[in-house]
């Protein structure tokens, strides 16, 4: 049986995987701002330290897996833009960054990144948005975001998610996860019935969005299949699989972007990548 840390375990689809793990006889260390075994804010970067901290020594530094899904949606409260900056990229970027020795410690580590489908469906999300963000300018990813006024919130939560998910793919395949067996992944859902969720659709501005969004299969999906998604990517069946983002979203990104991804590449890039390939690999888990 192995030792997992959850983050956002005290709701929805985190608190699914953590009850799912438990339930499988795994150990499992909770992080939330509320009931949960280290509650932490992670807005904050003291907060993350904490929790970062605190997982260590719970789990005297050697962790099978970790699941990270704590986050918050887009809302209308003035400090929104600035907690989904915080709490959704920094609150796994910092986290990752601080477990990895723990993860490399055991032998076949997985860990799962809660992504987003509205990395590839909303919008008009500024590219340097999420280079500020892949540059840890959480101040400057904020502000580029103020001039789409009641939507910034929105921007930024894709932004937030597209810059996550980017950040696992990059660093899934360096020596120091893929090459310390360590299997780095996301999980991108569509719109699943969760407390986040349920906020959406309190506000009737974005509950309209929400509403008529197109979902292929017709309505929401449910936050106990989704966590057992996650299981199945904490699983020896993931083995193989590295730095993906797993799109389970009733079909909205296909229905997009059907024709964006399998795209062809160019022979130039290639040969780029295959050049590097063996400074890459040589360079060995750090
Ligand atoms: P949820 O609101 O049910 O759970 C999120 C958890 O994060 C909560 O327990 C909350 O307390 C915690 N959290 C929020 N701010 C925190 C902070 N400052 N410090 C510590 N913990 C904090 O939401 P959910 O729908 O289960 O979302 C899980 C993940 O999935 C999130 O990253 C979300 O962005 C992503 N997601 C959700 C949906 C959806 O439709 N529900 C769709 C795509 C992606």
């Amino acid at each position: 049986m192995g030792v997992y840390a959850v983050t956002g375990s005290a709701s929805g689809m985190g608190h699914m995987v953590a009850q799912k793990l438990r339930d499988a006889g795994h150990t499992v260390i909770g992080v939330d701002i509320k009931q949960a075994d280290i509650v932490a804010d992670l807005s904050t970067a003291e907060g993350r330290r904490a929790a970062a901290d605190c997982v260590l020594a719970s789990s005297r530094a050697r962790l099978d897996g970790a699941v990270l899904a704590a986050g918050l949606g887009p809302g209308p409260a003035a400090d929104r833009s600035r907690l989904i900056a915080q709490v959704n990229y920094f609150g796994v970027v910092d986290l990752l960054d601080a477990w990895r020795p723990a993860l490399a410690s055991a032998t076949r580590a997985k860990v799962v990144v809660f992504s987003s489908n509205s990395t590839t469906t909303t919008p008009a999300v500024p590219a340097r948005t999420v280079r500020a963000f892949l540059a840890d300018d959480a101040d400057k990813a904020v502000r580029s975001v103020k001039l789409f006024g009641t939507n910034a919130s929105t921007i930024l939560y894709a932004a937030s998610k597209i810059a996550v998910s980017r950040w696992v793919r990059r660093e899934a395949v360096k020596p120091q996860w893929a090459g310390a067996g360590i299997r780095l992944n996301a999980l991108a859902p569509g719109a699943i019935m969760t407390p986040l969720l349920e906020e959406q659709l309190s506000i009737p501005k974005q509950a309209k969005a929400v509403r008529s969004f197109p979902i292929p299969i017709v309505g929401f999906g449910d936050a106990g299949q989704l966590a057992d998604w996650a299981l199945f990517m904490l699983s020896d069946a993931a083995d193989f699989l590295c730095g993906s983002v797993v799109f389970v979203d009733g079909g909205s990104d296909a229905y997009f972007r059907a024709d964006d991804w399998p795209r062809t590449v160019p022979t130039r890039r290639v040969l780029h990548y295959l050049k590097r390939f063996s400074d890459f690999s040589a360079s060995g888990p750090n």
